[in-house]
């Protein structure tokens, strides 16, 4: 891309040579994986072009449409894919219309000084100032879901790509280019381009890694019917409420919660109401939560809520208003009314201590003894 006899000879054009490629393996490997999000396959597809477009501006060898306009209109091409990968990973897309249009300003610009009016150093300014903005867009694309801690070392990168880029041809525009052996700024820049590529390639997979991750969490603690905490959420989180309250002196409440002749409703209307009955159940109970509550799935129609600071007599005004509102609700579903109620039972930590376990299963009794009294009450523990 260089002056011949500047970088060709200079290492760090060697390593920026290896670093890309390196990158770009890394980035087709991860998308190589059969289950790998379109995104990945994007960015991988993306740095393909862009090595293949930075191959074709460095062969001098190659005839002069191929090096010295092609090249970029692929180098652009491949940061248009990169791009729309990024905004399909934000649940958005890039149109092909768009990637045309980057692609083409490339060409087009190229075209210009290469036949019209030819001047190295001002494709080279062009490029340096276009792939520098293209780099920010990326890192724009990105950061405005401020989520710093999962896209963070990607946004670094496209910044710091854009900046090396900018500063080259900031530098080619102003500077002699017999000064260009002996640039601090090209050296500079040589040396920053391979370690933003590196971040970039690391920050993608790193964002799809967290994705991952996070999915993985959720289907591991979370009930797909309703969103509450399944078994193995409550056992984490529960525990941790628990100290949490402990440690701050706060009672700890708990309520179990069971559906009324649940049985009953599956029988007459059908499983698929049966669940609109546990989802509508789960949202009026989301209603009742602060940030450090936490609610569960304990068995099919069983729900816990683990209320902190909260005592035997504010829990108990909870559940009754619980309860009370579960009675007037109407569940609708396919022209159908259906109404539910429930029973629930009462515990706190200030009867029972801090243990979760011990809360549960006493609050479990209490339930019970609310069916025994006949359903559709609260009956503390
Ligand atoms: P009680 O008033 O004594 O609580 O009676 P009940 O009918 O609510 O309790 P029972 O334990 O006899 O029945 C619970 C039913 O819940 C049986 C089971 O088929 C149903 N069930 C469990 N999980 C699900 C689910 O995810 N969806 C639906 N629709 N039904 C479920
Ligand atoms: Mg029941
Ligand atoms: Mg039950």
């Amino acid at each position: 891309m260089m002056d011949a006899g500047v970088l060709n000879t200079d290492t760090l054009l060697l390593v920026q040579i290896c670093v890309t490629l390196l990158t770009t393996a890394l980035l087709v490997a991860s998308a190589c994986y059969a289950d790998s999000p379109p995104e990945q396959r994007w960015w991988a597809a993306g740095n393909v072009a862009a090595s293949a477009g930075m191959v074709m501006c460095n062969v001098d060898s190659l005839p002069l449409v191929v090096h010295s306009i092609l090249g970029y209109g692929v180098i652009a091409f491949g940061i248009g894919l990169v791009l729309r990968g990024l905004r399909v990973y934000c649940a958005s897309t890039l149109s092909w219309t768009a990637i045309g249009i980057i692609t083409g300003i490339a060409l087009v610009v190229a075209s210009y000084y290469t036949l019209a009016a030819p001047s190295l150093r001002a494709r080279l300014c062009f490029s340096g100032f276009y792939f520098a903005i293209l780099n920010w867009i990326c890192a724009a694309a990105i950061a405005r879901r401020r989520t710093w801690r999962v896209s963070g070392i990607a946004v670094a990168g496209f910044v710091l790509l854009g900046v090396a880029l900018f500063l080259r041809g900031t530098h080619l525009l102003y500077a002699d280019s017999a000064d260009n052996a002996n640039s601090m700024v090209i050296a500079l820049s040589a040396l920053v381009v391979p370690l933003a590529q590196v971040a970039i390639a690391f920050g993608l997979i790193f964002m799809v890694m967290w994705r991952y991750a996070e999915r993985l969490r959720r289907l591991s603690t979370l009930d797909a019917l309703t969103g509450a905490l399944n078994r193995a959420g409550l056992e984490m989180q529960g525990k941790r409420t628990g100290l949490r309250a402990q440690r701050g002196g706060r009672s700890l409440a708990v309520i179990m919660i069971d559906v009324d002749f649940f049985k009953v409703i599956n029988d007459t209307y059908g499983h698929p109401v049966g669940d609109e009955v546990l989802r509508h159940l789960a949202r009026l109970v989301r209603l009742e939560l602060r940030p450090n509550d936490l609610l569960a799935r304990f068995g099919g129609e069983e729900f816990v809520l683990v209320l902190d600071g909260v005592d035997r007599a504010a829990a108990l005004k909870v559940a009754e208003r619980l309860r009370a509102r579960i009675e007037y609700e109407m569940v609708e579903m396919d022209q159908l009314s259906v109404r539910y109620t429930a029973s629930m039972g009462v515990v706190c930590s200030d009867q029972h201590d801090y243990d979760l376990i011990r809360l549960i299963s006493a609050g479990d009794a209490a339930m019970y003894e609310a069916k025994r009294g006949g359903r559709n009450r609260v009956v503390a523990g």
